[in-house]
């Protein structure tokens, strides 16, 4: 009988461990479960299948909904049985990708862990409903736009793209409480006026331009400040709102709109940090939006901390600063003291990415996620100039050398000490001190 009393006590201790979750419990689980193998940009349509078809062996109901103009299958993926409809739709802008594959993973562990009781409530408080890659020619492409050229998540009205349509139609042949639109933002995006990455923004959107309150959005304001306290677990610095503009022709805003109040999930980067990473973080913020859906403690949730979240900047910051080189252009007479900022232009990460020169001159208003102090260095271009829109590819030269630099073939007959070319340090890492 002892024995009994305690084993139920046991049991008793193991299923209140199994309700509280932490957003580390989370994430912990992603690192031991997730199915998603290859860093998300680099996922085609081929790629997605082969996820799906984990799914579907996992038991999970997958069904194809539609074909893109390029006739390419659109998927559906169901889990749960319960009574609140929660919808969540990625990639609609075919370049980006983290959320996709965090879907694929957040599936695959809910299925498999049905046994645990907070994985149950979802699935018996919970009907959720995902698209996990609207724009499939998009994302083949690896660009925004459709085959058509439009905006998908500008045709919301208009209904002039296949996918825009089939959007619509789910929606309206479904009426989910909820919507989750989930996309990518560009990765020099800023929390507010800081030098901090804004890694992931969410915004909760309104249907109108009055933006008129309802309780549906303020549940899901709710909802959002779980997802940021989760979040500020791992990224404490790098969360901010995305802009707060109604977009009349947004698919955001008019499902809202239409009685789906959307919460609107922006993932950015982090300098450091891979694309697994953000794949990660979407994992914590989506179990963490359903699990307190679920569970019902979003009620009780106080909303502060996304309310207080400071808003999306932009301008600040580049990718890589280099602060005060002397720059020599062999054809030209004068050397000049300059700041160098270059960005990385976004590309499959199984692509080289261009680095471009943005700006030059004196760039002591910004910052670099990257900086190093060229001062005692004279820097050549390696070929052609040293301009906005020119590659970024530079020889570095001590100041103290001897250089005749209008000589033919100058990197040859005057070795540089460092070389920095297609993004890296080819030569003489780490002679350029970082800042
Ligand atoms: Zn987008």
């Amino acid at each position: 009988m002892r024995f009994a009393i305690v084993t139920l006590f046991i049991l008793f201790a193991l299923s209140m461990n199994d309700f509280s979750q932490t957003p580390e419990d989370l994430a912990t689980i992603w690192d031991k479960q997730h199915i998603s193998n290859k860093f998300p940009s680099d996922v085609r349509h081929s790629d997605l299948k082969n996820y799906l078809e984990q799914l579907k062996k996992l038991g999970l109901k997958v069904e194809e909904v539609g074909r893109s103009g390029g006739n390419r299958e659109i998927y559906q993926v169901e889990f749960g049985r319960g009574p609140l409809k929660v919808f969540m739709w990625s990639q609609m802008h075919g370049d980006e990708p983290t959320a996709t594959s965090a879907l694929m993973d957040m599936f695959a562990f809910l299925q498999k862990n049905r046994e645990h009781a907070w994985v149950k409530k979802i699935e018996e408080s919970l009907t959720i409903r995902a698209v996990p890659m609207l724009n499939p020619d998009g994302a083949e492409l690896y660009q925004r736009r459709n085959l058509q050229g439009i905006d998908i998540n500008r045709d919301a009205r208009a209904l002039q793209t296949p996918e825009g349509q089939l959007l619509k139609k789910l929606r309206d042949d479904w009426i989910p409480a909820i919507g989750f639109n989930l996309h990518n933002q560009q990765s020099l995006t800023t929390v507010g006026n800081s030098k901090n990455q804004a890694t992931i923004s969410p915004l909760v959107v309104y249907g109108d331009a009055a933006k008129t309150p309802s309780e549906g959005l303020s549940r899901n304001e709710r909802v959002a400040a779980a997802i940021v306290e989760a979040l500020q677990k791992f990224i404490p610095n790098n969360i901010a709102r995305y802009d707060d503009g109604f977009a009349p022709t947004a698919f955001g805003d008019n499902f809202t709109a239409w009685g789906t109040p959307v919460i609107l999930i922006e993932t950015g980067a982090l300098v450091g940090k891979d694309e697994m990473y953000l794949v990660r973080l979407n994992f914590v913020a989506f179990l963490t939006a359903l699990r307190v859906l679920a569970d019902g403690s979003e009620k009780t949730q106080d909303p502060r901390a996304y309310l207080s979240l400071k808003e999306n900047g932009s301008g600040g910051v580049y990718h890589i600063v280099f602060r005060g080189g002397n720059i020599v252009i062999p054809e030209e007479k004068q050397p000049y003291r300059s700041d160098i900022a270059i960005n990385i232009d976004r590309r499959r990460a199984s692509f080289p990415a261009p680095n471009i020169i943005r700006e030059i001159g004196d760039l002591a208003a910004v910052a670099g996620l990257e900086e190093y102090s060229a001062g005692d260095f004279i820097v050549v271009p390696r070929y052609g100039s040293i301009k906005v829109g020119d590659a970024a590819e530079f020889l570095f030269y001590k100041k103290d050398r001897q250089i005749d630099f209008t000589v033919k073939e100058l990197e040859k007959q005057f070795p540089p000490d460092a070389i920095f070319s297609t993004g890296k340090w080819i030569k003489g890492e780490g002679l350029v001190p970082k800042r």
